[in-house]
C-alpha cells in the first residue's frame, strides 16, 4: 500500500497574512531534514502540509523522526493512500491498512474529513459507511465516539483519499528562519543548549559563538561544544560556529583587573564580542543560557552589570527555570550526556574564590576601561576560527 505524511501546520495557521511565507519556510525546512533519508515531493493545501516519497523503498519511520523534530508543526500522521477516490476504496482499505490497530482495540470511531465538495458522500455517510466496513471486519469492535482507542480518520482532498489513525505529536513552535537571527553564545555546559533549543523554536536561526582559551581549555572542550551543537541542529537547522580566541583576553584580565570582578568583566566581554559577530552576521539579538540565582555571575545585579555591555536585545529563555526543568529539556533533546563530559570550560579558568554577587556597574566600568582591552578585542575578532555545523 501506498502511503505519505500528512503534516498539521501549528501557530502559523494564527499568523495570517505571513502564512504563505511561513508555510515556505516551513516546507523548505522538511525538505532539508529529509534529505538524507530519501526523495520527498513536499506541498501544501488547507493547513496541512503533504509530504510523498518518490521512492518504493523509502524509509518513513525514519522520516517521520525526523519530522518530529520540525518546529512549526502541531502533529502528523502516516496515512495511506487509497487506490481510487471513491467510497468503496476507503471501505476496503481502511479494515486492511488499520488491521494491526484495529484488531488491538476494544472500541473505535471514524471521523471523515471532505475537503473536495464534489466527492458525492457526505461526512457523515462516510463515517457510517466506514465503521460499517470496520465492524464488519472485527466484530470484536464497539463504537465510542467519546473515548475510542482508535480514531479512524478518512480525509478526501483533491487529489486522493487517505486514511490514517492516531497522529503524532510534532515540535510544536513556529518554523525556523521565520523568527529573524539571533547569536547564541554556547558553553559545553547543560544550560546554553537548552536555551539555543528554545530560542530556535520560536523560529529563530542560529549563529553560534563559543570561547576557548587554549591552552587552559583543551581541543576536546571545544570539539564537544561541536557535538552538542548538531545535536541542536536536528531542531535549529544547519548554523555556523564562530571560536573566539579568548585566552590573550582572559590573562590580561587575570593580571590587571580586581579578582572579585574576574567573572562579571568577562561576561561583559563576551557579550561585546558577541555583539559584533551578530551585527557582522546580521543577527538582531543575543541569547544565552543565565539562569536567574544559578551562580554568582547571574543575580539581579551581577546580569544588569553583563546587560548593560551590549545595546543588543538579550534573550535569556532559562531565566526562571530551576535546574531539574533544564535537564528534563536537555534530556529531551538529548544533549544531557555530551554536556556532562568533563571539560573545562574558560568559564572556570582563573576563577575568583569570592566573586561579588552584588556588583557596582559603576566601578565594574571602570576596572574594565583601566584594563584597556580594545586592542586585543579586535584582535579576536580578527582571529575568529569559522565551523559549519550540521546534522
Ligand atoms: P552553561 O551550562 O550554558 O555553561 P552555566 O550555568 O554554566 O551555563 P555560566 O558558565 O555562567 O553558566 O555561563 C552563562 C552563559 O554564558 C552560558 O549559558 C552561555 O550562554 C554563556 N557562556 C558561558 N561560557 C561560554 C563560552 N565558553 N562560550 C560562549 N558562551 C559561554
Ligand atoms: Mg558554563
Amino acid at each position: 500500500m501506498k502511503e505519505i505524511l500528512l503534516l498539521k501546520d501549528g501557530e502559523i495557521v494564527l499568523k495570517g497574512l505571513n502564512r504563505r511565507q511561513f508555510e515556505d519556510v516551513l516546507k523548505r525546512n522538511i525538505r532539508n531534514v529529509l534529505k538524507p533519508v530519501g526523495r520527498f515531493e513536499v506541498t501544501s493545501a488547507q493547513s496541512t502540509v503533504i509530504v510523498k516519497p518518490l521512492d518504493e523503498d523509502v524509509d518513513l519511520d525514519e522520516a517521520c523522526d525526523c519530522i518530529s523534530r520540525v518546529f512549526g508543526l502541531v502533529s502528523f500522521s502516516r496515512a495511506v493512500v487509497c487506490e481510487e477516490k471513491t467510497l468503496e476504496s476507503v471501505l476496503a482499505t481502511a479494515p486492511e491498512y488499520l488491521k494491526t490497530q484495529l484488531t488491538a482495540a476494544k472500541t473505535f470511531k471514524v471521523e471523515a474529513k471532505r475537503s473536495d465538495k464534489k466527492f458525492p458522500y457526505k461526512s457523515p455517510e462516510i463515517c457510517r459507511e466506514t465503521g460499517g466496513a470496520i465492524l464488519a471486519a472485527f466484530p470484536h469492535l464497539k463504537v465510542d465516539v467519546h473515548d475510542p482507542d482508535v480514531t479512524v480518520y478518512v480525509e478526501i482532498r483533491d487529489f486522493g483519499a487517505y486514511i490514517h489513525t492516531n497522529p503524532i505529536r510534532g515540535a510544536g513552535g513556529i518554523p525556523v528562519g521565520t523568527g529573524g537571527k539571533a547569536v547564541i553564545l554556547i558553553s559545553g555546559g547543560i544550560d546554553s543548549p537548552v536555551a539555543a533549543y528554545m530560542m530556535a523554536k520560536r523560529g529563530i536561526k542560529l549563529t553560534a559563538v563559543h570561547f576557548a582559551s587554549p591552552p587552559y581549555t583543551s581541543p576536546r572542550a571545544e570539539e564537544k561544544v561541536v557535538r552538542l551543537l548538531e545535536k541542536v541542529s536536528r531542531y535549529a537547522g544547519p548554523m555556523k560556529m564562530y571560536t573566539v580566541p579568548f585566552t590573550k583576553l582572559q590573562e590580561k584580565l587575570r593580571d590587571d583587573c580586581p579578582e572579585e570582578l574576574f567573572t562579571i568583566i568577562m561576561r561583559r566581554l563576551m557579550m561585546q564580542i558577541s555583539e559584533r559577530i551578530a551585527r557582522e552576521n546580521d543577527c538582531a539579538a543575543l541569547i544565552t543560557g543565565e539562569s536567574l540565582g544559578q551562580v554568582a555571575s547571574q543575580t539581579i545585579g551581577a546580569l544588569g552589570c553583563t546587560n548593560e555591555a551590549t545595546d543588543m536585545v538579550v534573550f535569556r529563555p532559562l531565566i526562571g527555570m530551576d535546574k531539574q526543568e533544564i535537564i528534563d529539556i536537555s534530556y529531551k533533546i538529548d544533549t544531557y550526556e555530551t554536556s556532562i563530559e568533563p571539560y573545562e570550560d574558560c568559564c572556570t579558568v582563573f576563577t575568583p574564590k569570592h566573586p561579588r554577587t552584588k556588583p557596582v556597574l559603576k566601578f565594574v566600568k571602570q576596572a574594565q576601561e583601566q584594563a584597556h582591552f580594545d586592542e586585543l578585542i579586535e584582535d579576536a575578532l580578527q582571529n575568529l576560527k569559522t565551523t559549519y555545523i550540521n546534522y
